[in-house]
């Protein structure tokens, strides 16, 4: 995607994301408040008493198609369990129990928070077009985590780790324009 293409659908993105949490609000509750166990133990108070969650039994993603981004009609088809937008993500109902799918989506709401609206969604754009859902690099990042958490008895920072991991990632030059920008 160009960085001309990203700027005039940028607005649009925005406009989307705040039209679908202002939607959504009145249904929308901090993590802390669903008494998962071990997710005190990677991510810090302050996150989890803001970060929000929404149960619905599908997860809004943005009219790619409709904006002109019909290359990306698979990820728009994906009937995802999670997705974060901001401070907030959905997670399908029948998902609700899986602390890991939270781990996940908490992933992002820090990657969202290091890096500004703006920022992610290039990124997360760039990665979804050059290597595919899977293998982009922000959900790269959110599923090594997410295996660590699985299979690790261990806690960690995530958001240690994911500022460190974040600046590798721009130091390899993995990121789209607007990363280099001002
Ligand atoms: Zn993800």
């Amino acid at each position: 995607m160009t960085d001309q293409e990203f700027r005039a659908v940028y607005p649009l993105l925005a406009g989307w994301i705040q039209e679908t949490l202002a939607e959504h609000a009145s249904a929308a509750r901090p993590v802390a408040s669903l008494g998962f166990r071990r997710l005190p133990r990677y991510y810090d108070e302050k996150t989890l008493a803001s970060a929000k969650v929404v149960l619905v039994t599908k997860v809004p993603v943005p009219p790619l198609s409709a904006m002109g981004l019909g290359r990306f009609a698979d990820f728009e088809q994906m009937d995802a369990g999670g997705t974060t937008y901001l401070d907030t993500y959905f997670v399908r109902a029948d998902q609700s129990h899986s602390e890991s799918l939270h781990f996940h989506e908490l992933v992002h709401v820090i990657q969202w928070r290091l890096l500004g609206p703006e920022k992610f969604l290039a990124l997360y754009a760039d990665g979804l077009e050059r290597f595919g859902y899977r293998k982009s690099p922000l959900e790269r990042m959110a599923f090594s985590l997410q295996k660590r958490f699985e299979r690790e008895a261990q806690p960690f920072s995530v958001e240690a780790v994911c500022q460190s991991l974040m600046r590798e990632m721009v130091s390899h030059g993995d990121s789209p324009a607007p990363l280099d920008g001002p």
